[in-house]
């Protein structure tokens, strides 16, 4: 676990447009910070940057207390959850959860252990030997979670996990995400456009409009101002 610290944090695409604008703020550890805010505002790209998978153009972002803008994404210790899920087709749901172990030569019964246990609190047991095509979405999500958890990291980043299932199954898998944080306590981003999902996951909700932080802070106390 970590603290995640962002300090004027600026992105210049190629071409010149200015996509953030100077973001500082702290995520302390084991908080579970929601950005919101209406669709090209910066958002993904924030939080691609905390990943490692987007240049940070200027400004500083620490996990921990170790500065990661030019620390590759496999280095980072952080595991990302996408809304199309980025599982692999050709691997069961066992092999999809192992691989990021197995690449870093994790013992085999250690493996087995983290998988069948992140299985069981998903419920997807079931499924391990399954193709993820044979999967429903919701399942797949619970897949992308699991994936995400076994690696132990020291924070989840999640992009619009969300917003490929309907509606019904987003109440029921935001429940679901609100019991791993319980659990595992893991610094998270979640990045979301939808107010309903920010308020009822934030502890701490970051609203950016432009490029740039425009309101933060506790999600009760800032949705009830008038
Ligand atoms: P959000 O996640 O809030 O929808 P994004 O971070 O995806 O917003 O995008 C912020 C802005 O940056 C948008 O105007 C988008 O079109 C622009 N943008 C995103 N990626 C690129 C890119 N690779 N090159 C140029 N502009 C980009
Ligand atoms: P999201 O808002 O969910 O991040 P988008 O549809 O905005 O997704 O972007 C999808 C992909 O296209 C991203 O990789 C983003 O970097 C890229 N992209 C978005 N806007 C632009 C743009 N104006 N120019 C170039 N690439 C862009």
């Amino acid at each position: 676990m970590a603290e995640i610290t962002l300090k004027d944090v600026r992105k210049t695409y190629l071409g010149g447009f200015e996509a953030v604008k100077g973001i500082t703020f702290d995520i302390p550890d084991g908080s579970f910070c929601v950005l919101v805010g209406p669709s090209g505002c910066g958002k993904s790209t924030l939080l691609r940057m905390v990943a490692g998978v987007e240049t940070i153009s200027s400004g500083e972002v620490k996990i921990g207390d170790r500065v990661v803008n030019n620390i590759e994404p496999s280095e980072r210790d952080i595991a990302m959850v996408f809304q199309n899920y980025a599982l692999y087709p050709h691997m069961t749901v066992y092999d999809n959860m192992a691989y990021g172990l197995r690449n870093r030569k994790t013992p085999k019964d250690t493996i087995d252990k983290l998988v069948k246990d992140a299985a069981r609190i998903l419920e997807i047991e079931p499924f391990l030997e399954r193709k993820p095509r044979a999967l429903s979405g919701g399942q797949r999500q619970r897949v992308a979670m699991g994936r995400a958890i076994v690696r132990q990291p020291k924070a989840f980043l999640f992009d619009e996990p969300l917003s490929n299932l309907d509606a019904k199954l987003r109440v029921s898998m935001r429940v679901e995400i609100k019991k791993l944080q319980r659990r595992f306590e893991t610094t998270s981003i979640y990045v979301t456009h939808d107010q309903l999902e920010a308020m009822t996951l934030a502890d701490q909700l970051v609203v950016m409009n432009g490029g740039r932080v425009e309101q933060m802070g506790n999600p009760l106390a800032i949705y009830e101002k008038p």
